[in-house]
C-alpha cells in the first residue's frame, strides 16, 4: 500500500497521543476509560491505522489536558518519534514491500541505536533508488527531449535574449568582444563578487556562495579566457534565471541548456550580433569565423550560436556537429532536415556519422588550419558544409570532450549562397543509413582480409563509469560546503 500524506499525518497524530499518554503515566486501557472507547481502538489510533472521528479527538485532547491542534501538529513529538515515524512510512512504501523482507514494528521495545540504523539503511536505499532511475538511458531520453524543443523552437528564446541584452547594457556593454572586466561588473551589480581560486571542488564547475555574495570560478590563468568568461555568466545565470537545485536529470539538462543559451546570449549580444550576420548576409560572406572573432569566442561556441540567430533573423536552417575523430557525435542540433543516426531511444550522441560528411573528410586533410568547406548529396537533399578542426588538452574540455574534434556548421544548398566557401570544388556522396555508403569494408578488402583480422578493441571508459557520488547531480555537498567554510569571510 503506497503512503499518502493522510496517511502519514495519521502516524503522526498517533505518536504525538502515545507521546502525551505515557507522560501523564496513563496505559491505554486508563485512556480508554476516560474517553469511553475500547483500548483496542486507541492502540489502533496511535498506531496510526485508524482516524479517530472528531469527538474523539476532542475527548482525548480533554483528556491529556491539551488543545486539539497540539494533538493536529505535525511536528513528530520526539527524536524517537521521530525515527518510528520515519520507519513506519519507510516499510509502508513500494520500495520496501516489494522487497518481501519481513518489517519490523516500530515499538518501545527498539533499541534508539536499532531505530537508528533502520532508518540509515531505509534512506540510503531510498537514495539509492532514486540514483538508479536516473540511469545513463533515462539522460538519454530527457537530453533527446531538449534536443527536439530547441529544434522546434529554431533554437531561440526570446526571453533569455532580452534578459541578457538588458544586463550586458547595464553594466555598459556597446559592442565587440564582452570583457571579463564587464562580465565581473554585471556580477557586481547582482551583489557578486568574483574570485578565482585554484582549489575549486572536483564535482563543481563553480561554487556560488549565496550568504556572501561571492563566485568561485578556477584560476584567471587557466589557457583560454573565454571559457571563463562564460563560466562567470553560466554561474550567475543560474541566479537571473532563478534556477533550484535540480531533481531529475531533465531538470538538470534543461539548467544547463538555459544558462549556456544566457552565457552565449552576454558574449555575442543580439543587438550586436544580429546587424553583424545581416551585413554579413547581404555581402554574401557569411563565415563561423569571422563571427568568433569579432566577439572573441570560441569557434563552438560562435557556432551554437549561430544556430540561435540565423534562423530567427536570417531565416537560414541550420544544422550544427560537434564529431570526435572516432566519428562519434559528441553535440548535434539540426532545423535544416539534416538527417541525425538515432539509437534506439532518439538519442543522437555517441552515434558514429557517415565517413562522407564534411564533419569527418575534414580530418583526413593535411593543412586543418583552415576551414573545410564540401557539398554532400544525401537521401534527404545535398548540404553545405563549413568544417573546422581542434583539439583539446589530454584533460579534456570543460565538457569531457577530450582529443581532436571537428566542428560543423551546414546548411541546405539552397542556402549556402550567403556563405564564404560556397564555391568549394569539394563534393561527396552519402547513401547512410545504407550500410553499403561507408559501414561496411569494401569487397576486396573483404575477401583479403576476412578471418584474418584480430583487432583487440579498445573500451570507452564511459561504459564502466558508476554514477556521481552524493547529492543529485553528482555534485559533492561534503567537498563543496568545505570549500566554502575554508574560504568564506569571517
Ligand atoms: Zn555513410
Amino acid at each position: 500500500m503506497p503512503s499518502s500524506g493522510l496517511e502519514t499525518d495519521l502516524i503522526t497524530l498517533g505518536r504525538r497521543i502515545r507521546h502525551l499518554r505515557t507522560a501523564r503515566g496513563l496505559t491505554l486501557d486508563a485512556l480508554g476509560e476516560r474517553v469511553s472507547s475500547a483500548p483496542s481502538l486507541l492502540s489502533l489510533v496511535e498506531n496510526g491505522r485508524r482516524e479517530p472521528r472528531l469527538g474523539l479527538l476532542r475527548s482525548i485532547a480533554e483528556a491529556l489536558d491539551v488543545p486539539v491542534s497540539e494533538l493536529l501538529s505535525p511536528e513528530p513529538p520526539s527524536r524517537r518519534a521521530a525515527l518510528e515515524i520515519a520507519l513506519d512510512r519507510a516499510q509502508r512504501a513500494p520500495l520496501f514491500t516489494t522487497l518481501g523482507v519481513p518489517a519490523v514494528k516500530p515499538s518501545q521495545k527498539l533499541p534508539m541505536p536499532v531505530l537508528e540504523q533502520l532508518v540509515g539503511l531505509h534512506e540510503e536505499l531510498a537514495r539509492r533508488e532514486q540514483l538508479a532511475i536516473a540511469t545513463p538511458e533515462e539522460a538519454r531520453r530527457a537530453n533527446t527531449e531538449l534536443r527536439l524543443e530547441r529544434e522546434a523552437r529554431d533554437n531561440h528564446y526570446p526571453q533569455f535574449e532580452a534578459v541578457a541584452e538588458h544586463l550586458v547594457r547595464a553594466a555598459g556593454y556597446t559592442g565587440g568582444a564582452l570583457t571579463h572586466r564587464t562580465v565581473a561588473r554585471m556580477a557586481e551589480q547582482m551583489g557578486f563578487t568574483l574570485l578565482h581560486v585554484d582549489d575549486l571542488p572536483r564535482s563543481a564547475r563553480s561554487v556560488t556562495d549565496l550568504r556572501n555574495g561571492r563566485i568561485y570560478l578556477p584560476p584567471a590563468s587557466t589557457p583560454g579566457g573565454h571559457g571563463l568568461r562564460s563560466l562567470a555568466l553560466q554561474a550567475l545565470a543560474h541566479r537571473v534565471l532563478e534556477h533550484d537545485r535540480p531533481r531529475s536529470y531533465g531538470e538538470f539538462l534543461r539548467q544547463r541548456v538555459e544558462i549556456t543559451y544566457f552565457a552565449a546570449a552576454c558574449l555575442a549580444p543580439q543587438f550586436v550580433a544580429v546587424p553583424f550576420l545581416q551585413e554579413r548576409k547581404r555581402d554574401r560572406d557569411l563565415a563561423v569565423e569571422d563571427f568568433r572573432d569579432a566577439f572573441g569566442i570560441t569557434h563552438e561556441a560562435a557556432a551554437m550560436r549561430l544556430t540561435n540567430l540565423a534562423t530567427h533573423h536570417l531565416g537560414i536552417p541550420l544544422h550544427f556537429l560537434r564529431v570526435g575523430a572516432d566519428g562519434a557525435l559528441f553535440r548535434g542540433y539540426a532545423n535544416d532536415g539534416l538527417p541525425f543516426p538515432q539509437d534506439v531511444t532518439g538519442a543522437i550522441e555517441g552515434q558514429l556519422i557517415c565517413r562522407r560528411w564534411a564533419a569527418r573528410e575534414a580530418f583526413e586533410r593535411r593543412d586543418r588550419a583552415t576551414e573545410f568547406y564540401q557539398y554532400t548529396d544525401t537521401p534527404a537533399g545535398t548540404f553545405w558544409c563549413s568544417t573546422q578542426t581542434g583539439s583539446m588538452s589530454p584533460s579534456g574540455g570543460p565538457d569531457g570532450g577530450s582529443g581532436a574534434f571537428s566542428i560543423t556548421v551546414g546548411v541546405p544548398y539552397a542556402h549556402a549562397k550567403w556563405f564564404r566557401g560556397r564555391d568549394t570544388q569539394v563534393r561527396r556522396t552519402s547513401t547512410c543509413p545504407d550500410p553499403a555508403c561507408c559501414q561496411r569494408p569494401a569487397p576486396q578488402l573483404t575477401e583479403r582480409w576476412s578471418g584474418e583480422a584480430w583487432p583487440s578493441g579498445r573500451m570507452h571508459q564511459q561504459i564502466l563509469a558508476a554514477l556521481p557520488r552524493g547529492a543529485f547531480p553528482g555534485v559533492d555537498d561534503a567537498e563543496v560546503y568545505a570549500f566554502l567554510d575554508k574560504h568564506a569571510p569571517d
